[in-house]
């Protein structure tokens, strides 16, 4: 579309414009400047943000589902269709651990709505976390369904995905994981460290070996000890590990969140939402696959208490960067939208508001709640609709 957005506040690598303009010529964003800079062009349909905040949209790149919707599966489409409303314009979609039959199943389901996927958010690749993790440190995962990575076990999942698997959770110190490690960087999936027990010297070996990011950094990992940094410390001490973090409250405390972003930066820091398929959805019990989860409306929880994936979507681990943790809007911004982007490879095109990358635009209230989500030119989403 020929469009543009004026009146907001508007984020941009070099500070905030108020009030801003950005103007959107197809799927991509021409200008953005101030507005005393920049007037309108004629016959562009103008949309007006005063009082807003215009932000690049938020990238999910470790997410299951939401609204009783399962990224693995034909479910997938619907989370394309459904992320808009929470700010989200780009995600990876996120596998969980299990039994290798329904994997063979789910996986090509996946790769088939990747195929000729729906209006929405953009998917840019599958995150396949499990079955490959460490059984000290399963999180929600049943450890009997593991398998050990190898080069087969990658051209296996990307048979299966007709070569979408683009980012892969893994323990490091299982099977032969660190052999297969040059393989992934080889075939342009990202390497992340999970769920894992490692050790600091492991997680050194691994890094040289182009792992790059870590998933939900203090989940399902070996803590931070002041004499065995296990993989917290790790992540925290290596610059070129990128650490995922949920900022849902729950999973991590404000607290441990600031440590980890003093530790990081917000340059290394990548906001993810791991939301479960029944993320937004009133209290009550799921099925999630095989496992039975217990929602109580901020939280979902196995039997047992085991955390089971988040209730909350990414916009509100934004909105508690800024009010639990006391990050501004554009730090907050960095680690919802331009961290995950370059994370994944598409920080180029995504995750800024920068002449000639894709119109990809979150438009927040005051409060930084959802108001109009704008996906490759195309305005996919509006409140109150
Ligand atoms: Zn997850």
């Amino acid at each position: 579309m020929a469009a543009v957005l004026v009146g907001g506040k508007v984020c941009t690598p070099e500070g905030i414009l108020e009030p801003g303009v950005v103007l959107i010529e197809g799927e991509n964003i021409s200008a953005v400047a101030h507005e005393r800079q920049l007037q309108p062009p004629p016959g562009v349909e103008i949309v007006d943000a005063a009082g807003s905040w215009v932000l690049p949209g938020f990238i999910d790149v470790h997410i299951h589902g939401l609204l009783g919707h399962d990224c693995m599966g034909l479910g997938l489409a619907d989370v394309i269709r459904g992320l808009p409303a929470f700010g989200v314009t780009a995600f990876m979609a996120t596998t969980v651990t299990r039994p290798a039959v329904e994997i063979d199943a789910l996986i090509p389901q996946m790769a088939a709505v990747l195929a000729d996927p729906p209006s929405g958010a953009r998917c840019l690749g599958i995150h396949v976390e499990g079955p490959h993790l460490s059984p000290k440190r399963p999180g929600m995962a049943n450890p009997e369904w593991f398998l050990p990575l190898s080069c087969a076990e990658l051209d296996r999942f990307q048979e299966l995905a007709a070569g979408s698997v683009s980012m892969l959770t893994f323990a490091p110190e299982e099977g032969a994981a660190m052999e297969t490690m040059p393989y992934l960087v080889e075939n342009d999936v990202v390497p992340v460290i999970g769920h894992s027990d490692a050790d600091f010297e492991l997680v050194e070996r691994a890094v040289a070996l182009g792992l790059s990011q870590a998933t939900h950094t203090f989940n399902a990992m070996s803590p931070l000890h002041h004499r065995a940094p296990g993989v917290a410390g790790a992540v925290m001490a290596l610059p070129q590990i990128v650490a995922q973090l949920i900022g849902d409250g729950h999973h991590v405390h404000a607290g441990a969140m600031k440590v980890l972003l003093n530790a990081k930066g917000v340059e290394g820091t990548c906001l993810i939402s791991d939301a479960a398929p029944f993320a937004g959805l009133p209290a009550g019990e799921y099925r999630w696959g095989e496992y039975r989860v217990l929602v109580d409306g901020e939280t979902s929880r196995l039997a047992d208490g085991t955390l089971a994936g988040a209730h909350a979507l990414l916009d509100s681990g934004f909105r508690n960067l800024i009010n639990l943790v006391g990050l501004n809007p554009a730090e907050a911004s960095q680690c919802a939208s331009t961290v995950p982007a370059k994370s994944v490879g598409f920080g180029d095109r995504k995750g800024q508001l920068l002449p000639g990358y894709d119109a990809d635009i979150a438009v927040l209230d005051a409060d930084f709640w959802p108001q109009l989500t704008i996906v490759e030119g195309d305005v996919v989403w509006r409140a109150h609709a």
